[in-house]
């Protein structure tokens, strides 16, 4: 039996090095630093971008805050920021192959997986645009003869959106459009290690027709600009996806102005095989769902949790799919597993293998990094650890890489506990064809999505967002929208029989 499915170099003829420069106002600004981000795949430079200091962070806030107070976006009809929204949707669509290909060559992750993700995002710019079109209150025609109140919704004001490398353009479209489409004016910074799809949204922003300064656009690193993001008075909202680490960070940073944090962080996420499931499909969830993104995503369902009758029959599925995941050149359309974002994250994979190796955990599948024919190293073999115990680190942190850990249950109370003795509570999800399990599961298990009998699929309609350590607040779908919303409370004296407070002696 073959040992991995490895797909070599192909033929590219890379793009020169993507120039990415700051978004203010409604123009592009040089920096006067830059930044270079190397390929993980290719190992040579694929974009060179301008590094923002404090100067351009404050120079992108002032921008969004003297829009924001214009008017000229929030307080536009409904009608008109949707129409905005399309065309950005539309002109996603027109895009996606250029975006696709530097997404892949800035991340590592395979082509198909960035043609998804850029494809995928112009549905959640469609969705935004159709919120902002039924931003509603309420009203309370009931408070008495002389009273009529009205909740009326505001958008919240200045946004900051910072966002991960994962996937830079489909987070920035979980934030951005809805965003807009509640009227609120935003400064976006972008991961240093994949900034170029977001200049690319900028480029499409700008050809869409959305005022000047209503979206601002700063690259750099966290120090000074994510957390200028997080600390300035004229920023009303920080939105951050990225790591439990930083995450905290930002919401300490962000308490001198006690503006409204929502958080995306990190998770831990398991999936419960139940004897009765349909493990075929089961096993390829399983695969797809650790593999995807390279491991490299926060919804990695990167434990199992497997009744003991079926684990090494189940297990035995998991490694002979694993074999047959193809694994290589993310320029390949045919790859499913590409490259690792950094040498020293590839490192840090490895140790939580060797780790969990070295205190009696098996070893059924990968286990080391593989170079690639034609690429460089930075690549991590599908792996699969059995005989993991609960405590181990590998069980219970964030791996971030192609690694799946295997654990076991007797009963079903057994498996809940385990789904929840972890920090985190982002995702979870049950394999049975047993729809009272199903259930129960879902009602049990502390986590801000559950998944029955699938894995990872979402939609724009549907909230997504995290328990625990994995985040606070909700993205997407109208609670996500709600977000963006400030709640207004008018009181209107309509009838004229006002009591007088002050009695006249007269
Ligand atoms: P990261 O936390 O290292 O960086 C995220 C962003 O924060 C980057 O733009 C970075 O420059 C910025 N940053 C760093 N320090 C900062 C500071 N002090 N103040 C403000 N900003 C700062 O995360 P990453 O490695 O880019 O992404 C991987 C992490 O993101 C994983 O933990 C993953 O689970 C998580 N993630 C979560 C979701 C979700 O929706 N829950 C989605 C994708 C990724």
């Amino acid at each position: 039996m073959k040992d991995l499915t490895i797909n070599d170099a192909i033929e590219f003829d890379l793009p020169a090095p993507f120039k990415g420069r700051h978004m203010i106002a409604g123009e592009w600004v040089e920096g006067a630093e830059t930044f270079e981000r190397v390929s993980p795949s290719h190992g040579t430079v694929v974009s060179v971008s301008a590094k923002g200091g404090e100067v351009e962070t404050e120079r992108a806030i002032r921008a969004a805050k003297d829009t924001f107070d214009a008017g000229v976006w929030s307080r536009i009809s409904g009608k008109e920021r949707a129409t905005v929204l399309l065309r950005v949707a539309d002109l996603i669509e027109a895009n996606v192959d250029r975006i696709a290909v530097q997404e892949t060559l800035e991340s590592g992750k395979p082509i198909s997986q960035s043609r998804g993700e850029a494809g995928g995002a112009a549905d959640l710019w469609r969705y935004a645009a159709s919120l902002a079109r039924s931003v509603h209150g309420d009203s309370h025609n009931t408070l008495g003869e002389d009273m009529l109140g009205v909740v009326l919704k505001d958008p919240i004001g200045v946004v900051s959106i910072i966002t991960p490398w994962n996937f830079p353009f489909w987070i920035l479209s979980q934030k951005l459009p809805f965003a807009l489409a509640a009227g609120c004016t935003a400064v976006v910074k972008p991961s240093e290690m994949t900034p170029s799809s977001t200049v690319m949204m900028g480029e499409l922003l700008i050809e869409a027709g959305l005022p000047a300064g209503a979206c601002n656009i700063v690259l750099g690193y966290g120090q000074p600009v994510g957390s200028l993001l997080s600390t300035h008075k004229d920023i009303n909202m920080v939105t951050f996806t990225g790591s439990t680490a930083v995450g905290k960070l930002i919401t300490q940073a962000s308490s001198g102005t006690l503006k409204k944090v929502a958080l995306e962080l990190g998770g831990k996420n398991p999936q419960v095989i139940c004897p009765d499931a349909d493990l075929e499909s089961a096993a390829d969830a399983v695969t797809f769902g650790v593999y995807f993104n390279v491991g490299q995503c926060c919804n990695s369902s990167s434990r199992i949790i497997v009744q003991e009758d079926i684990a090494e029959e189940f297990v035995a599925r998991v490694v002979a799919l694993s074999r047959m995941v193809k694994f290589g050149d993310p320029l390949d359309p045919d790859t499913q597993v590409g490259a690792i974002v950094t040498a020293e994250h590839n490192v840090k994979i490895d140790g939580y293998v060797q780790d969990a190796i070295a205190d009696g955990a098996k070893l059924e599948l990968g286990g080391k990094a593989l170079p690639v024919l034609g690429l460089g190293e930075q690549f991590y073999q599908p792996t699969v650890v059995s005989n993991v115990s609960p405590n181990m680190a590998i069980a219970r942190e964030e791996v971030f890489g192609p690694v799946l850990v295997v654990l076991t249950y007797r009963t079903l109370d057994e498996a809940i506990a385990l789904v929840n003795d972890s920090d985190y509570g982002l995702s979870a999800g049950i394999w049975s064809e047993n729809v009272h399990t199903c259930i129960e599961f879902a009602r049990r298990a502390e986590a801000g999505t559950v998944w029955t009998n699938t894995w990872m699929d979402g939609y724009p309609e549907l909230a997504f967002g995290g328990v625990k350590q994995s985040g606070q607040g909700r993205e997407i779908g109208r609670y996500g929208f709600e977000e963006f919303l400030e709640v207004k409370s008018l009181v209107m004296r309509v009838g004229r029989n006002r009591a007088p407070w002050v009695q006249s002696d007269a």
